[in-house]
């Protein structure tokens, strides 16, 4: 692996912040990967493993050695009657391999359709969407410790995923390099359409037994008329997580907002729409300097042509004070900041 150098990163990331690094090199297969670990490329030196950069703010240049992950390869590993097990390459683009599986037949992910990003960036913060998330389909993966360059394999419970969240976000952040991810597939699945829009939207494609492939275009169609697309506008999809309340909290909220949406956790927990909050709060669609909140959904901040990450973060930082004045509640990030 060659490292260049002072290379600028704006087609690497989806918010298009035009910065540089001062070590980039690319990661075609894993022997390479592991002999550049070895060779101790990573040893004290600032790293990061970069995907698609769809989930990425830079607020700077990065001072330090940026690994973009392109190792491919979709196989098919084990096969049943019922079910699949099917594993992917950590470059491979999560979205491609969503329609590898739509067209095999291959149902529990066809709700994750048109996420940008990595299949390896997958687990980092158990994407999802429409009801689904990662790990109800997760079966393991392989990473390399970027200390010792050893591969070794987590299983569900190794990952902690929690909602946008894996122990990858938290104990072990910076310190795997995840280089596959295996999935395990329904052959004979049946749809999760209960989330609210999807079966509207089937019922105006004519559709009363849609199968994975139906729903995909549900949400494909959803998908492209509310989010930005960051070929055309520069985000990184909802920049903070939804907030998870108690529901002593939620009472209080609801005596003042009765039309509050709200969803329910786990026992005595409620789920609260970021974006509705942020939207009471009057900021959707407002602009700071070159920086914006998305007009059809103010959970997306957006780059509105020539906008430093500082700007974003300055957005970011006046909405976040803006809701914990209104309702007591401190929005977290959901976006990765460097
Ligand atoms: P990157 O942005 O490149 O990296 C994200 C983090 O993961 C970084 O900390 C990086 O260091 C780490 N990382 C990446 N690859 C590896 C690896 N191989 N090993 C170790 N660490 C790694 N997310 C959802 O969950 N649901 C959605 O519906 C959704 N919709 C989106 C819509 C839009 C328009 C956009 C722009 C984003 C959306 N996202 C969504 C966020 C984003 O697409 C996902 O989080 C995605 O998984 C990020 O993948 P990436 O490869 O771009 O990761
Ligand atoms: P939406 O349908 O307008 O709903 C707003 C919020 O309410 C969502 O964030 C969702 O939480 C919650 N919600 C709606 N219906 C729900 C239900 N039946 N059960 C539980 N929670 C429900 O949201 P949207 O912005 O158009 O996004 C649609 C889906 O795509 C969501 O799942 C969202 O997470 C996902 N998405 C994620 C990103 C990202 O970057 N992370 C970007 C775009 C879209 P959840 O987010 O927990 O589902």
């Amino acid at each position: 692996m060659k490292i260049l150098k002072n290379i600028s990163l704006k087609a690497y990331n989806t918010f298009n912040i035009d910065v540089k690094a001062s070590g980039y090199a690319e990661a075609n297969s894993v022997a390479e990967l592991i002999d550049f670990v070895k060779e101790g490329h990573l040893r004290d030196n600032n790293v990061l493993i970069l995907g698609g950069g769809s989930n990425i703010l830079f607020s700077g240049d990065f001072d330090g050695l940026v690994i973009r992950n392109r190792i491919e390869g979709i196989e098919v590993k084990e096969q049943g009657t019922d079910m699949v097990l099917v594993k992917a390459g950590a470059g491979v683009v999560w979205d491609d391999l969503v329609h590898y599986c739509i067209d095999r037949g291959y149902g529990g992910i066809e709700n994750l359709v048109l996420i940008p990003g990595s299949v390896g960036a997958s687990p980092i913060q158990n994407i999802g969407a429409y009801g689904v998330e990662l790990k109800d389909v997760f079966h393991s993966l392989e990473a390399l410790d970027v200390n010792t360059g050893e591969v070794r394999s987590f299983g569900t419970e190794e990952c902690a995923f929690a909602y946008r969240d894996s122990i990858f976000k938290k104990g072990l952040k910076g310190k795997y390099i995840i280089l596959s991810v295996s999935l395990l597939l329904s052959r004979d699945h049946d749809p999760d359409v209960s989330y609210g829009a999807i079966l509207d939207e089937l019922k105006a494609m004519g559709v009363d037994r849609p199968g994975i492939r139906e729903v995909g275009e549900a949400v494909t169609a959803i998908r492209r008329r509310k989010l930005p697309d960051p070929e055309e506008v520069g985000n990184a999809g909802s920049f903070f997580k939804n907030p998870v309340i108690t529901e002593k909290k939620y009472h209080e909220i609801r005596n003042r907002y009765p039309d509050m949406p709200s969803y329910k956790g786990e026992p005595g927990l409620v789920k609260v729409p970021a974006g509705w909050m942020i939207e009471q709060c009057a900021w959707k669609g407002q602009t700071l300097g070159n920086a914006a909140v998305h007009d059809r959904q103010a959970l997306v901040l957006v780059n509105k042509g020539n906008a430093t990450g500082k700007e974003v973060l300055r957005l970011a930082r006046r909405i976040k004070a803006s809701v914990f004045d209104e309702f007591g509640i401190d929005l977290e990030m959901e976006v990765n900041v460097y």
